[in-house]
């Protein structure tokens, strides 16, 4: 059973987060998206509202499982079994950030990191953009599922 988790804040899932589990889908037997909760960090959507946005984007799919956690990435996938981690890159700046987590996560939990690169029309799309349009009010419907 080849299993990845796809971990992130999801605050909240964007068009480029649906586009990266949809393209992932043939590649493994089953993705976890998982919430990672941080107690000292502000959310914008409460944890209730990012797990319910998740589950209706891919509402029917029985490849594709929700859960949270607290804690390691790298613990919580071994904690489900799940050999891969599933990420985004959109750009150089997401790959720098994401090497070093990634060689530190395969050297000390044997946990592989697998990289799906955005599609172009998705890869200007992140939570943070979302949040600063909807705290201003803005329609940001034509960014997220
Ligand atoms: P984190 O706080 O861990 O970065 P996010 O919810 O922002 O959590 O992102 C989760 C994953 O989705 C990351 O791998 C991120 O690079 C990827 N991602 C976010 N937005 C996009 C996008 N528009 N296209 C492709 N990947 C994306």
């Amino acid at each position: 059973m080849k299993r990845a988790v796809f971990p992130g804040s999801f605050d909240p899932i964007t068009l480029g987060h649906v586009d990266i589990v949809e393209r992932a889908m043939p590649l493994f037997d089953e993705i976890i998206i998982a919430i990672g909760t941080n107690a000292a960090k502000k959310y914008m959507w409460s944890l209730e509202e990012r797990k319910a946005q998740i589950e209706k984007a891919f509402s029917g799919n029985s490849k594709i499982k929700v859960a949270v956690y607290e804690g390691l990435t790298a613990a919580f996938c071994k904690k489900m079994k799940a050999q891969f981690l599933l990420r985004g890159l959109r750009n150089p700046a997401d790959f720098t950030y994401e090497q070093t987590i990634a060689q530190a996560n395969q050297k000390v939990n044997g946990v592989e990191s697998v990289f799906i690169i955005s599609s172009p029309e998705y890869s200007f799309i992140s939570s943070s953009i979302v949040r600063d349009i909807a705290r201003n009010d803005g329609d940001f419907s034509s960014l997220v599922p």
